[in-house]
């Protein structure tokens, strides 16, 4: 059975706070600290391949991840208050575990769109790469901005992919791609200035 373990107790008080909390701005070297981690966490896991999964990839880590549906409605409500994450669509807690020891959980709301499922356990990883230990309003900030670059770079995967594919042809598909549109902008611009005229 896996018995939640927290590393900052989190009281009922804090969380009525955390309401209203107020939004945090990262200073831009924390920022591209966090892009950095972010990218290499990708690209360890070979993240362009075909087979590229991110629920695996989380997984060989030995982080477990459970979607709400697996929980009583009263199981949620306690491990909600033992999260790390502020946010209520996914819990991100540190378990005990018979075969693993000591290891941490991401739970998510599974009654989302498929692209809010990878926000929220996104932003739930993010808080575990990021070693955050307790809630806190930079916590949250950064693991927002871990989110945002990891889907941003799996939203470019077919151009990325498109473009390590042309790489083996000599990159002429990619180069003929630049070209077009290269040429289109300068029709477009030749003919703005000619309305202008
Ligand atoms: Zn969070």
């Amino acid at each position: 059975m896996i018995e939640p373990e927290t590393h900052c107790p989190v009281n009922e008080q804090q969380i009525e706070l955390n309401e209203e909390r107020k939004d945090f701005v990262l200073p831009p070297w924390r920022v591209l600290q966090i892009l950095t981690t972010a990218l290499d966490t990708l690209v360890e896991e070979d993240f362009l391949s075909n087979d590229f999964d991110y629920m695996e990839m989380i997984r060989r880590r030995g982080i477990r991840l459970k979607p709400y549906s697996a929980f009583s409605l009263e199981h949620l409500k306690k491990l909600r208050k033992m999260s790390l994450s502020f946010w209520k669509e996914g819990l991100c807690l540190a378990v005990t575990d018979e075969k693993q020891g000591q290891c941490r959980m991401i739970a998510y709301n599974d009654k989302v769109s498929d692209e809010i499922k990878l926000a929220i356990i996104m932003h739930e990883f993010g808080h575990i790469v990021l070693k955050h230990t307790q809630q806190c309003e930079q916590g949250e900030a950064e693991a927002l901005c871990f989110a945002t670059v990891m889907m941003t770079a799996l939203s470019f995967k077919p151009s990325l992919s498109a473009g390590n594919e042309s790489g083996k042809t000599g990159g002429r598909d990619f180069l003929q791609g630049i070209l077009i549109s290269y040429i289109r902008n300068k029709q477009r611009e030749v003919k703005i200035k000619k309305n202008e005229a």
